[in-house]
Protein backbone atom coordinates (compact mmCIF):
# COMPACT_ATOMS: atom_id res chain seq x y z
CA UNK A 1 0.00 0.00 0.00
CA UNK A 2 0.91 3.83 -0.57
CA UNK A 3 0.35 5.44 3.09
CA UNK A 4 -2.96 3.53 3.33
CA UNK A 5 -3.26 5.19 6.81
CA UNK A 6 -3.39 8.13 5.30
CA UNK A 7 -6.10 8.06 2.42
CA UNK A 8 -8.44 9.94 3.90
CA UNK A 9 -11.45 10.40 2.03
CA UNK A 10 -11.19 14.01 0.71
CA UNK A 11 -7.30 13.98 0.51
CA UNK A 12 -5.90 14.76 -2.62
CA UNK A 13 -2.73 14.93 -4.32
CA UNK A 14 -0.35 17.55 -3.57
CA UNK A 15 1.18 17.09 -7.09
CA UNK A 16 -0.13 16.84 -10.48
CA UNK A 17 -0.93 13.44 -11.42
CA UNK A 18 1.80 13.71 -14.75
CA UNK A 19 3.97 13.56 -12.20
CA UNK A 20 3.31 9.37 -11.74
CA UNK A 21 5.71 6.59 -12.31
CA UNK A 22 6.90 6.91 -15.62
CA UNK A 23 5.36 10.21 -17.65
CA UNK A 24 8.56 12.62 -16.74
CA UNK A 25 10.72 10.05 -18.06
CA UNK A 26 8.72 8.10 -20.65
CA UNK A 27 5.23 9.87 -22.05
CA UNK A 28 4.66 7.36 -24.11
CA UNK A 29 4.91 4.83 -21.14
CA UNK A 30 1.85 2.49 -20.66
CA UNK A 31 2.53 2.61 -17.44
CA UNK A 32 1.06 6.10 -16.71
CA UNK A 33 -2.09 7.74 -15.25
CA UNK A 34 -3.55 8.09 -18.33
CA UNK A 35 -2.60 4.63 -19.57
CA UNK A 36 -4.62 3.75 -15.88
CA UNK A 37 -7.53 6.10 -16.37
CA UNK A 38 -8.22 4.60 -20.27
CA UNK A 39 -8.03 1.58 -18.60
CA UNK A 40 -10.52 1.84 -16.10
CA UNK A 41 -12.70 3.65 -18.54
CA UNK A 42 -12.59 7.11 -16.81
CA UNK A 43 -10.43 8.97 -18.85
CA UNK A 44 -13.20 11.33 -20.60
CA UNK A 45 -14.38 11.96 -17.11
CA UNK A 46 -11.21 12.60 -15.22
CA UNK A 47 -10.71 15.14 -17.85
CA UNK A 48 -14.18 16.84 -17.51
CA UNK A 49 -13.54 17.29 -13.86
CA UNK A 50 -10.15 19.88 -14.98
CA UNK A 51 -8.29 18.90 -12.49
CA UNK A 52 -4.94 18.20 -11.92
CA UNK A 53 -5.01 16.63 -8.57
CA UNK A 54 -6.78 13.80 -8.15
CA UNK A 55 -7.50 11.93 -4.86
CA UNK A 56 -4.94 9.76 -2.67
CA UNK A 57 -7.65 6.85 -2.96
CA UNK A 58 -7.43 7.68 -6.83
CA UNK A 59 -3.70 7.87 -7.01
CA UNK A 60 -3.72 4.03 -4.52
CA UNK A 61 -5.81 2.61 -7.24
CA UNK A 62 -3.63 3.80 -9.80
CA UNK A 63 -0.55 2.46 -8.45
CA UNK A 64 -2.06 -0.76 -7.44
CA UNK A 65 -3.04 -1.16 -11.06
CA UNK A 66 0.61 -0.38 -12.23
CA UNK A 67 1.63 -2.89 -9.25
CA UNK A 68 -0.07 -5.78 -10.76
CA UNK A 69 1.99 -5.40 -13.98
CA UNK A 70 4.80 -6.33 -12.50
CA UNK A 71 3.80 -8.43 -9.35
CA UNK A 72 5.71 -11.69 -10.24
CA UNK A 73 8.91 -9.92 -9.65
CA UNK A 74 8.26 -8.81 -6.17
CA UNK A 75 8.34 -10.72 -2.90
CA UNK A 76 5.62 -9.24 -0.45
CA UNK A 77 5.59 -9.87 2.77
CA UNK A 78 9.22 -9.90 3.20
CA UNK A 79 11.90 -8.23 5.14
CA UNK A 80 15.44 -8.02 4.09
CA UNK A 81 17.30 -8.93 7.38
CA UNK A 82 20.61 -8.12 6.13
CA UNK A 83 23.09 -6.90 3.37
CA UNK A 84 26.60 -8.19 3.62
CA UNK A 85 29.24 -9.43 1.27
CA UNK A 86 29.36 -13.51 0.79
CA UNK A 87 31.09 -15.20 4.07
CA UNK A 88 34.64 -15.19 3.70
CA UNK A 89 34.99 -12.51 0.92
CA UNK A 90 36.76 -9.48 0.61
CA UNK A 91 34.81 -6.13 -1.07
CA UNK A 92 37.68 -6.61 -4.16
CA UNK A 93 36.78 -10.62 -4.07
CA UNK A 94 32.92 -10.50 -4.85
CA UNK A 95 30.89 -8.91 -6.82
CA UNK A 96 28.10 -9.78 -5.35
CA UNK A 97 25.87 -8.73 -2.09
CA UNK A 98 23.99 -11.78 -0.18
CA UNK A 99 20.76 -10.82 1.14
CA UNK A 100 18.78 -12.44 4.08
CA UNK A 101 15.40 -12.06 3.86
CA UNK A 102 12.24 -13.55 6.07
CA UNK A 103 8.81 -13.90 5.73
CA UNK A 104 5.88 -12.56 7.20
CA UNK A 105 6.56 -14.69 10.62
CA UNK A 106 10.14 -13.50 10.91
CA UNK A 107 11.72 -16.51 10.31
CA UNK A 108 15.48 -16.32 7.36
CA UNK A 109 13.70 -18.14 4.37
CA UNK A 110 16.10 -16.98 1.38
CA UNK A 111 18.79 -15.45 0.18
CA UNK A 112 18.92 -13.26 -2.50
CA UNK A 113 22.62 -12.47 -4.36
CA UNK A 114 22.39 -9.36 -6.26
CA UNK A 115 25.25 -7.21 -8.37
CA UNK A 116 23.26 -4.21 -6.89
CA UNK A 117 20.74 -3.14 -4.36
CA UNK A 118 18.90 -0.27 -4.26
CA UNK A 119 17.58 0.78 -0.68
CA UNK A 120 14.12 2.81 -0.59
CA UNK A 121 12.93 1.86 2.75
CA UNK A 122 11.46 5.42 3.12
CA UNK A 123 11.21 7.47 5.79
CA UNK A 124 10.71 6.62 9.61
CA UNK A 125 7.65 8.54 11.83
CA UNK A 126 8.94 11.43 14.10
CA UNK A 127 7.28 11.46 17.66
CA UNK A 128 7.51 14.57 19.89
CA UNK A 129 10.10 14.08 22.62
CA UNK A 130 9.10 11.65 25.45
CA UNK A 131 6.06 10.18 23.62
CA UNK A 132 5.54 6.71 22.64
CA UNK A 133 3.26 4.87 20.51
CA UNK A 134 0.50 2.88 21.84
CA UNK A 135 -3.18 2.01 21.65
CA UNK A 136 -4.20 6.14 22.09
CA UNK A 137 -0.88 7.79 20.79
CA UNK A 138 -0.65 7.68 17.17
CA UNK A 139 1.52 8.67 14.62
CA UNK A 140 0.00 10.17 11.43
CA UNK A 141 1.27 7.45 9.30
CA UNK A 142 -0.98 4.72 11.29
CA UNK A 143 -3.88 6.83 11.83
CA UNK A 144 -6.65 5.36 9.85
CA UNK A 145 -5.86 1.78 10.89
CA UNK A 146 -5.42 2.59 14.85
CA UNK A 147 -8.85 4.72 13.86
CA UNK A 148 -10.82 1.81 12.81
CA UNK A 149 -9.78 0.08 16.11
CA UNK A 150 -11.71 2.40 18.33
CA UNK A 151 -15.36 2.72 18.83
CA UNK A 152 -15.56 6.59 17.87
CA UNK A 153 -18.71 6.91 20.21
CA UNK A 154 -16.25 7.27 22.99
CA UNK A 155 -13.85 9.39 21.21
CA UNK A 156 -14.90 12.77 22.78
CA UNK A 157 -11.42 15.08 23.22
CA UNK A 158 -9.11 14.01 20.72
CA UNK A 159 -6.04 16.16 20.02
CA UNK A 160 -3.77 16.25 16.78
CA UNK A 161 -0.29 17.69 16.86
CA UNK A 162 1.63 19.46 14.06
CA UNK A 163 0.86 22.40 11.41
CA UNK A 164 1.43 20.29 8.61
CA UNK A 165 -0.60 19.15 5.41
CA UNK A 166 -0.99 15.54 7.92
CA UNK A 167 -2.14 17.33 10.46
CA UNK A 168 -4.55 19.34 9.09
CA UNK A 169 -5.86 16.80 6.98
CA UNK A 170 -6.70 14.81 10.28
CA UNK A 171 -7.88 17.33 12.03
CA UNK A 172 -10.49 18.17 9.91
CA UNK A 173 -11.23 14.44 9.35
CA UNK A 174 -11.71 14.03 13.21
CA UNK A 175 -14.32 17.08 12.95
CA UNK A 176 -16.25 15.71 10.37
CA UNK A 177 -16.39 12.16 11.71
CA UNK A 178 -16.59 12.38 14.72
CA UNK A 179 -19.59 15.34 15.78
CA UNK A 180 -19.71 14.80 19.55
CA UNK A 181 -15.84 15.47 19.89
CA UNK A 182 -13.99 18.24 21.05
CA UNK A 183 -11.35 18.45 18.35
CA UNK A 184 -7.93 20.10 19.65
CA UNK A 185 -5.43 21.53 16.79
CA UNK A 186 -2.00 21.98 18.81
CA UNK A 187 -0.03 23.87 16.63
CA UNK A 188 3.57 25.31 16.82
CA UNK A 189 3.16 28.60 14.58
CA UNK A 190 0.29 30.80 15.26
CA UNK A 191 -1.99 29.70 12.31
CA UNK A 192 -1.59 26.78 9.69
CA UNK A 193 1.05 28.05 6.87
CA UNK A 194 0.13 27.82 3.04
CA UNK A 195 2.16 25.48 1.06
CA UNK A 196 3.53 27.51 -1.66
CA UNK A 197 2.49 26.12 -4.92
CA UNK A 198 3.22 28.92 -7.39
CA UNK A 199 4.96 28.20 -10.52
CA UNK A 200 8.28 29.96 -9.89
CA UNK A 201 8.70 27.90 -6.30
CA UNK A 202 7.51 24.85 -7.67
CA UNK A 203 10.17 24.34 -10.05
CA UNK A 204 12.75 23.34 -6.92
CA UNK A 205 11.03 20.22 -7.70
CA UNK A 206 12.16 20.31 -11.59
CA UNK A 207 13.82 17.31 -12.33
CA UNK A 208 16.71 20.02 -13.59
CA UNK A 209 16.66 21.27 -9.95
CA UNK A 210 18.17 18.10 -8.68
CA UNK A 211 21.40 19.21 -10.58
CA UNK A 212 21.41 22.72 -9.27
CA UNK A 213 21.27 21.67 -5.77
CA UNK A 214 23.74 18.89 -6.17
CA UNK A 215 26.77 20.90 -8.46
CA UNK A 216 25.88 24.18 -6.44
CA UNK A 217 27.57 25.73 -3.55
CA UNK A 218 26.93 25.24 0.36
CA UNK A 219 25.54 29.09 -0.45
CA UNK A 220 23.23 27.84 -2.70
CA UNK A 221 21.94 24.53 -0.76
CA UNK A 222 21.26 26.34 2.44
CA UNK A 223 19.54 28.64 -0.16
CA UNK A 224 17.27 25.93 -1.44
CA UNK A 225 16.11 24.60 2.12
CA UNK A 226 15.62 28.55 3.55
CA UNK A 227 13.44 29.68 0.92
CA UNK A 228 11.64 27.02 -0.28
CA UNK A 229 11.15 24.70 2.74
CA UNK A 230 7.40 25.89 2.69
CA UNK A 231 6.89 24.31 -0.35
CA UNK A 232 6.37 21.18 1.73
CA UNK A 233 7.43 20.88 5.23
CA UNK A 234 5.13 22.41 8.05
CA UNK A 235 2.50 23.87 5.04
CA UNK A 236 -0.75 22.23 4.17
CA UNK A 237 -2.67 23.09 1.35
CA UNK A 238 -4.60 26.20 0.83
CA UNK A 239 -8.10 24.66 0.20
CA UNK A 240 -7.76 22.55 3.85
CA UNK A 241 -7.20 25.61 5.84
CA UNK A 242 -10.06 27.16 4.18
CA UNK A 243 -12.17 24.63 5.18
CA UNK A 244 -10.51 24.21 8.55
CA UNK A 245 -11.74 28.04 9.06
CA UNK A 246 -14.81 27.60 7.75
CA UNK A 247 -15.38 24.88 10.46
CA UNK A 248 -13.90 27.03 13.12
CA UNK A 249 -15.70 30.02 12.25
CA UNK A 250 -19.60 28.22 11.35
CA UNK A 251 -18.34 26.84 15.56
CA UNK A 252 -18.73 30.55 16.38
CA UNK A 253 -21.77 31.11 14.69
CA UNK A 254 -23.78 28.09 16.55
CA UNK A 255 -22.10 28.95 19.70
CA UNK A 256 -20.74 25.92 20.33
CA UNK A 257 -16.70 25.57 19.84
CA UNK A 258 -15.68 21.93 18.88
CA UNK A 259 -12.48 23.11 17.00
CA UNK A 260 -9.97 24.14 19.61
CA UNK A 261 -7.03 25.79 18.36
CA UNK A 262 -4.08 25.66 20.39
CA UNK A 263 -1.42 27.38 18.83
CA UNK A 264 2.37 28.48 19.50
CA UNK A 265 2.09 25.47 21.46
CA UNK A 266 4.06 21.93 21.60
CA UNK A 267 3.78 18.73 23.05
CA UNK A 268 6.53 17.80 25.52
CA UNK A 269 5.38 14.57 27.30
CA UNK A 270 2.62 12.45 27.23
CA UNK A 271 1.64 10.35 30.23
CA UNK A 272 -0.75 7.54 30.71
CA UNK A 273 -3.74 8.08 33.14
CA UNK A 274 -5.79 5.12 33.01
CA UNK A 275 -7.76 5.27 30.00
CA UNK A 276 -6.92 8.75 28.94
CA UNK A 277 -3.59 10.17 27.75
CA UNK A 278 -2.58 13.54 29.51
CA UNK A 279 -0.35 15.43 27.68
CA UNK A 280 2.57 18.19 28.26
CA UNK A 281 1.95 21.10 26.52
CA UNK A 282 4.32 24.17 25.86
CA UNK A 283 2.28 27.22 25.61
CA UNK A 284 2.88 30.50 23.80
CA UNK A 285 5.94 32.22 23.52
CA UNK A 286 6.99 32.38 27.78
CA UNK A 287 6.82 28.25 27.32
CA UNK A 288 3.97 28.66 30.21
CA UNK A 289 2.99 24.48 30.78
CA UNK A 290 0.31 23.02 30.47
CA UNK A 291 -1.46 19.67 30.99
CA UNK A 292 -4.40 18.25 29.16
CA UNK A 293 -6.24 14.78 28.79
CA UNK A 294 -7.46 13.28 25.96
CA UNK A 295 -8.81 10.10 24.57
CA UNK A 296 -6.46 9.87 21.76
CA UNK A 297 -3.32 11.77 20.83
CA UNK A 298 -2.55 11.90 16.80
CA UNK A 299 1.10 12.96 16.30
CA UNK A 300 1.21 13.99 12.57
CA UNK A 301 4.99 15.27 13.34
CA UNK A 302 6.51 14.06 10.68
CA UNK A 303 9.63 11.85 9.46
CA UNK A 304 13.29 11.41 10.22
CA UNK A 305 15.63 10.89 7.20
CA UNK A 306 16.11 6.86 5.79
CA UNK A 307 18.96 5.15 8.00
CA UNK A 308 20.06 2.46 6.12
CA UNK A 309 23.29 1.73 8.27
CA UNK A 310 22.24 -0.90 10.64
CA UNK A 311 20.69 -2.70 7.59
CA UNK A 312 24.52 -2.24 5.50
CA UNK A 313 26.27 -3.93 9.13
CA UNK A 314 29.99 -4.63 8.00
CA UNK A 315 29.65 -3.00 4.49
CA UNK A 316 28.84 0.16 6.04
CA UNK A 317 32.88 0.72 6.66
CA UNK A 318 33.22 0.58 2.93
CA UNK A 319 30.90 3.93 2.38
CA UNK A 320 32.10 6.44 2.32
CA UNK A 321 30.74 9.91 4.58
CA UNK A 322 31.27 13.50 4.76
CA UNK A 323 32.67 15.64 7.63
CA UNK A 324 29.39 15.30 9.40
CA UNK A 325 29.04 11.60 8.96
CA UNK A 326 26.31 11.71 6.89
CA UNK A 327 26.60 9.19 3.14
CA UNK A 328 28.93 10.86 0.30
CA UNK A 329 26.00 9.82 -2.70
CA UNK A 330 27.05 10.20 -6.35
CA UNK A 331 24.62 12.47 -8.92
CA UNK A 332 22.96 8.84 -9.77
CA UNK A 333 22.34 8.09 -6.03
CA UNK A 334 25.14 5.41 -5.75
CA UNK A 335 26.37 5.85 -2.07
CA UNK A 336 30.17 6.65 -2.51
CA UNK A 337 32.08 3.94 -2.07
CA UNK A 338 35.87 2.68 -0.79
CA UNK A 339 37.61 1.85 -4.07
CA UNK A 340 37.61 -2.06 -3.44
CA UNK A 341 34.04 -1.95 -3.25
CA UNK A 342 32.78 -3.44 -6.75
CA UNK A 343 28.97 -3.77 -5.82
CA UNK A 344 26.63 -1.21 -5.97
CA UNK A 345 24.19 0.69 -2.84
CA UNK A 346 22.29 3.02 -4.60
CA UNK A 347 19.71 5.15 -2.14
CA UNK A 348 15.93 5.66 -3.10
CA UNK A 349 15.20 8.55 -0.81
CA UNK A 350 17.47 9.45 1.89
CA UNK A 351 19.58 12.26 -0.02
CA UNK A 352 18.27 15.41 0.94
CA UNK A 353 21.44 16.66 1.88
CA UNK A 354 22.70 15.88 -1.70
CA UNK A 355 20.36 15.69 -4.11
CA UNK A 356 18.08 18.34 -2.68
CA UNK A 357 14.03 18.55 -1.28
CA UNK A 358 12.64 16.24 -3.82
CA UNK A 359 15.25 13.02 -2.77
CA UNK A 360 12.13 11.06 -1.13
CA UNK A 361 9.31 12.67 -2.83
CA UNK A 362 6.98 11.54 -5.77
CA UNK A 363 7.59 14.60 -7.84
CA UNK A 364 10.90 13.30 -8.94
CA UNK A 365 10.09 9.58 -8.70
CA UNK A 366 10.33 8.54 -12.83
CA UNK A 367 13.27 10.52 -14.00
CA UNK A 368 15.33 9.95 -10.29
CA UNK A 369 14.42 5.72 -10.89
CA UNK A 370 15.18 6.41 -14.54
CA UNK A 371 18.43 7.67 -12.73
CA UNK A 372 19.25 4.40 -11.01
CA UNK A 373 18.70 1.95 -13.62
CA UNK A 374 20.37 3.99 -16.23
CA UNK A 375 23.38 3.94 -13.93
CA UNK A 376 23.44 0.20 -13.04
CA UNK A 377 23.49 -0.62 -16.70
CA UNK A 378 25.96 1.91 -17.66
CA UNK A 379 28.53 0.94 -14.80
CA UNK A 380 28.05 -2.66 -15.90
CA UNK A 381 28.60 -2.31 -19.74
CA UNK A 382 31.64 0.07 -18.81
CA UNK A 383 33.15 -2.48 -16.89
CA UNK A 384 32.38 -5.60 -19.04
CA UNK A 385 34.26 -3.17 -21.70
CA UNK A 386 37.11 -3.35 -19.07
CA UNK A 387 37.41 0.37 -18.52
CA UNK A 388 36.54 2.48 -15.54
CA UNK A 389 33.25 4.19 -16.01
CA UNK A 390 34.05 8.36 -14.49
CA UNK A 391 32.30 8.42 -10.97
CA UNK A 392 30.64 11.98 -10.85
CA UNK A 393 31.11 12.96 -6.88
P1 LIG B 1 5.64 17.83 8.32
O1 LIG B 1 5.31 18.67 7.14
O2 LIG B 1 7.05 17.54 8.62
O3 LIG B 1 4.94 18.52 9.57
C1 LIG B 1 5.19 18.10 10.91
C2 LIG B 1 4.58 19.14 11.82
O4 LIG B 1 4.67 18.68 13.19
C3 LIG B 1 5.31 20.50 11.79
O5 LIG B 1 4.36 21.52 11.83
C4 LIG B 1 6.14 20.46 13.08
O6 LIG B 1 6.44 21.74 13.56
C5 LIG B 1 5.15 19.76 13.98
N1 LIG B 1 5.74 19.24 15.22
C6 LIG B 1 6.82 18.42 15.34
N2 LIG B 1 7.03 18.15 16.66
C7 LIG B 1 6.08 18.82 17.35
C8 LIG B 1 5.75 18.94 18.73
N3 LIG B 1 6.47 18.31 19.68
N4 LIG B 1 4.68 19.71 19.09
C9 LIG B 1 3.95 20.35 18.15
N5 LIG B 1 4.19 20.25 16.83
C10 LIG B 1 5.25 19.51 16.44
O7 LIG B 1 4.91 16.38 8.23
P2 LIG B 1 3.57 15.93 7.44
O8 LIG B 1 2.46 16.90 7.65
O9 LIG B 1 3.36 14.50 7.80
O10 LIG B 1 4.00 16.02 5.91
C11 LIG B 1 5.08 15.19 5.44
C12 LIG B 1 5.01 15.10 3.90
O11 LIG B 1 3.86 14.37 3.50
C13 LIG B 1 4.93 16.46 3.21
O12 LIG B 1 5.64 16.35 2.01
C14 LIG B 1 3.46 16.59 2.91
O13 LIG B 1 3.21 17.44 1.82
C15 LIG B 1 3.11 15.14 2.58
N6 LIG B 1 1.67 14.87 2.75
C16 LIG B 1 0.90 14.90 1.62
C17 LIG B 1 -0.47 14.72 1.74
C18 LIG B 1 -1.29 14.77 0.46
O14 LIG B 1 -0.72 14.56 -0.61
N7 LIG B 1 -2.57 15.04 0.54
C19 LIG B 1 -1.05 14.46 2.97
C20 LIG B 1 -0.23 14.43 4.10
C21 LIG B 1 1.14 14.64 3.98
P3 LIG B 1 7.98 22.28 13.47
O15 LIG B 1 8.26 22.36 12.00
O16 LIG B 1 7.94 23.58 14.16
O17 LIG B 1 8.79 21.22 14.18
Amino acid sequence: GWHRNMLLPSATMQISFLKDLVTFRNPTSSFSFIAFLHASGRLPQFVNNQDFFPTRQEFHQYLEWAQVRVADRIAYGSEVTSIRLPPGALPEQSDRLRLEVADATGRVGRVVEARNVVISTGLVPSMPEGTERDERVWHSSEFLEKYRRMNPGELRRVAVVGAGQSAAEITRFLYDELPHAQVYAVIPSYGYSVADDTPFANQVFDPGAVDDYYFGTQQTREAFWRYHRNTNYSVVDDEVIRDLYRRSYDDDVRGVRRLQLLNLTRVTGVKRAGAETRVTLQVGPDGEVRELDFDVLVCATGYNGMEPTELLGDIDRHCLRDETGRYRVERDYRIATAPEMRCGIYLQGGTEHTHGLTSSLLSNIAVRSGEIADSIVARRVGRNAGRAVPAKV
